[in-house]
């Protein structure tokens, strides 16, 4: 028997080049060798306000996108989190066996809760929803953007806590990182991570970004005031930059040099968005294609959860009993 991936996206703003070679791509990549369970993470994206018209048709959108990026149905469960009731069921668990001061630690969790006068208790909670995503699958591997590896250590202690209390019931999961794009930063501002909720227009690049836009947003990136890249002395901003050709091209480290040592900042931007253009654009065909069939992306939804629904129902009532719950034959 295969063993299981698991991971997740959240139906916020548009999926960007950070979401796509941080995760996706891997997701698209190993889902052949695992029995693997993609999931669109909308009960996460309810921790924050979301207008609701716009949050159903982001769900669609979404589930569309893993498609076109190679989430091959026939190999793949992609599901909606909130059509299957057990994720919310397993998080009210662990939530009991979870000391606040594990969620308080968070760096997330702490940079949102500094930002903001009042905050939810869903903001508190994500990361138990998230071990609960995971756990209910009995996940061995997870598929994460670096800025996700504090979130998987958590998880990993719940299952534990949970294991050691109430006996063994959940597999352990391992964080599984890129090599190269694990944490793609914004392009106007390399000190802080691409995020789909980040707003300014020379932030991200979408997925579905059009060339034009995509070599205005790499022309204009913060860089420095040198005049040529120097791998000796790698500015945060031009290592992004090239990171994201690297992670793109999947080129190893020397090759990066090759490509780029002594290059003027315009050539080198010209030449990484030209890698980005010519890669997103056969996503993006692909997407339209997707979308243009009616019916289908739903339909793709509705199948996963059905294939899904046993395991996770097998998972908490294992739960149930562990704990001493109420499980009526
Ligand atoms: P939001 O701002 O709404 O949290 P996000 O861009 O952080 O959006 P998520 O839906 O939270 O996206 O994360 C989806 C996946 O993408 C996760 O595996 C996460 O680790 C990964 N990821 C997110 N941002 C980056 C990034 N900048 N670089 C690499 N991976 C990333
Ligand atoms: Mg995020």
């Amino acid at each position: 028997m295969k063993a299981r991936v698991l991971s997740g996206i959240q139906p916020t703003g548009s999926p960007h080049i950070g979401n796509y070679l941080g995760a996706l791509k891997n997701w698209a990549k190993i889902q052949y060798d695992y029995d693997s369970i993609y999931c669109i993470v909308d009960l996460h994206a309810v921790t924050a306000y979301q207008e609701p018209d716009e949050l159903r048709g982001k769900i669609e959108e979404l589930a569309g996108m893993l498609l076109a990026i190679g989430i091959d149905p026939k190999h793949s469960a992609l599901i909606v989190q909130s059509s299957i009731p057990c994720h919310a069921e397993l998080a009210w668990m662990l939530t009991c066996v979870t000391p606040v001061g594990w969620l308080e630690r968070m760096t997330q969790y702490k940079a949102k809760s500094l930002a903001q006068e009042t905050i939810g208790d869903g903001v508190l909670q994500y990361p138990v929803l998230m071990a609960a995503d995971i756990l209910l699958y009995q996940a061995a591997v997870v598929p994460v953007g670096d800025d996700q590896s504090q979130h998987m250590e958590l998880a990993r202690d719940i299952a534990q806590r949970f294991n050691s209390l109430y006996g063994d019931t959940f597999v352990m999961p391992a964080t599984h990182l890129p090599t190269v794009g694990a944490r793609v930063m914004g392009l106007d501002d390399p000190t802080k991570k691409m995020s789909k909720s980040a707003s300014g227009t020379g932030h991200a690049i979408s997925l579905l970004d059009k060339p034009e836009d995509i070599r205005r947003k790499i022309m204009r990136a913060t860089t420095d005031s040198q005049p040529s890249v120097d791998f000796g002395n790698l500015s945060p901003g031009v290592a992004n930059l090239i990171e994201i050709a690297s992670a793109f091209e999947e080129w190893a480290p020397a090759r990066a040099q090759t490509e780029f040592h002594g290059l003027r900042y315009g050539d080198m931007k010209k030449r990484v968005a030209e890698i980005a253009v010519s890669r997103l654009e056969p996503i993006q065909e692909e997407y339209r294609r997707i979308v243009a069939e009616k019916g289908y992306v739903n339909q793709v939804l509705e199948k996963s959860a059905e294939h899904v629904m046993p395991i996770a129902q097998d998972t908490v009532r294992k739960a149930k009993e562990a704990m001493g719950l109420y499980t009526p034959l």
